[in-house]
């Protein structure tokens, strides 16, 4: 049987579920470039928050987000701390009408799936899940007790050993420096050292990186850096002495990291034409920790003032910041290019840990069987040919 060869660049959450899923058919020859170590870029700042309903990703893509889930619960229990679950449930508080519409729908989803789910407008029960929270400016809260959120790098790593079982091959310390085009089709990559690699598909699953590899192949990438600040609190009384929920607000999240509270802006509500917010910057320059702007600790301040007054006397632990690959739209880049053999998979966001399952599994069927899917098809990079300028 001829064997389809395919090499990915990228050892994140993205190029790892794609190398497990490309590696399930018997006639992929897979080989995975990660220019440092599994997981270690965006993929290692990320919350991983995998919530059963929430407002980072449209119902519409609810199966996305069930195959992101059970596949984290499946590995974890073929093996216990793979994926570095915790199972806090999570909060959605409803804002307005339209949130609360959202979140029935959601509740309703999660419900039929057989998970536990409900929409909470009583708000004595709100304040007894979630003691520090605000309910006078809320109308309720959807609440489901069976999710949490994962460990991007643990994941990230279980899937490169998995792929590794089923013969494929992963190189770290081995950046990419070349992607070699040859009469218009990609033919393979050059890696440090000058070591060429031939290959019928080469796959870009750099993330932020993806506007300079694309470069290597002669394309623009149309993604924008959103900066990631992450903030640590050590909530007051320093201990949690009940279990913190995933709070979700349309502008920020929450949720527990040991004993203390990590915090972010939310993804959807960064706003690409504000350079406070986003540009096109180098993800190799960021400090492994701080970094941060006084802009978003303030913003965050502000909307714990509103809504969980209870953590604004909280300390200031650490933070860190990180950049999220955007495209205009918010949702992923995936599939052909206009080089031929050059495919995409980038342009995550803040949903990589979510969507990577499923959408891997969409693309590697692609790659190996030429088949399309909707998904494929919604998020497909085509969608972008000829309209964007980067
Ligand atoms: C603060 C924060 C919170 C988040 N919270 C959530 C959340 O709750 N839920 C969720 O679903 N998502 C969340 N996300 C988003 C999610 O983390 C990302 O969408 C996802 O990690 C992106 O994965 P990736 O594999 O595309 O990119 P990355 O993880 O950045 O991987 C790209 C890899 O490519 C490598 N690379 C780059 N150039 C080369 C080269 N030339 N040669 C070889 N290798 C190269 C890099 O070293 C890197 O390891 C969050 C993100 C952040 C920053």
């Amino acid at each position: 049987m001829k064997k389809l060869r395919v090499g990915i660049i990228g050892g994140g959450i993205s190029g790892t579920a794609l190398g497990y899923h490309l590696s399930l058919y018997g006639n992929a020859e897979v080989v995975l470039f990660e220019k440092n170590a599994i997981g270690c870029g965006t993929t290692s700042k990320s919350a991983g928050t995998v919530c059963l309903f929430d407002d980072s990703l449209r119902n519409r893509y609810w199966d996305v987000r069930l195959y992101g889930f059970e596949s984290y619960l499946k590995m974890e229990r073929e093996e216990k701390g793979s994926t570095g679950f915790d199972k806090t449930g999570t909060l959605v508080a409803v804002t307005s009408e339209e949130v609360e519409a959202t979140v029935e729908t959601g509740i309703a989803l999660a419900k039929a799936a057989g998970y536990q789910g409900e929409y909470i407008t009583d708000k004595d029960r709100i304040k007894k899940i979630l003691p520090l929270i605000d309910v006078e400016n809320i109308l309720g809260a959807g609440y489901t007790q069976d999710d949490g959120y994962f460990d991007g790098t643990m994941i990230s790593n279980t899937y490169a050993r998995k792929m590794q079982q089923k013969g494929g091959v992963v190189y770290t310390m081995t950046p990419v420096v070349e992607i070699v085009v040859s009469g218009g089709k990609a033919a393979g990559v050059k890696t440090a050292g000058g070591t060429m690699h031939l290959f019928d598909r080469v796959v870009d699953c750099t993330g932020p990186w993806s506007r300079f590899t694309g470069k290597m192949a002669g394309l623009d990438v149309p993604i924008w850096h959103t900066k990631a600040e992450a903030f640590f609190l050590s909530p007051p009384g320093k201990k949690l002495n009940y279990v913190f929920p995933v709070l979700k607000y349309p502008a920020f999240y929450a949720l527990r990291a040991g004993d203390n509270i990590f915090i972010c802006k939310s993804h959807l509500s960064m706003d690409l034409d504000n350079p406070m917010h986003a540009g096109q910057w180098d993800p190799d320059k960021l400090p492994a920790t701080g970094g941060t702007d006084d802009y978003f600790i303030e913003f965050l301040f502000e909307q714990m003032q509103k809504s969980v007054p209870g953590l604004v006397a909280s300390g200031l632990v650490s933070s860190w910041l990180s950049y999220r690959a955007e495209p205009r739209d918010f949702l992923p880049l995936l599939g052909e290019t206009p080089i031929d053999g050059y495919i995409l998979a980038t342009g995550y966001g803040g949903n990589g840990i979510i969507e990577a399952p499923a959408a891997s599994r969409d693309l590697a069927k692609f790659i190996m069987r030429g088949e399309s899917t909707p998904l494929l098809e919604d998020w497909a990079f085509k969608r972008l040919w000829g309209k964007e300028r980067s």
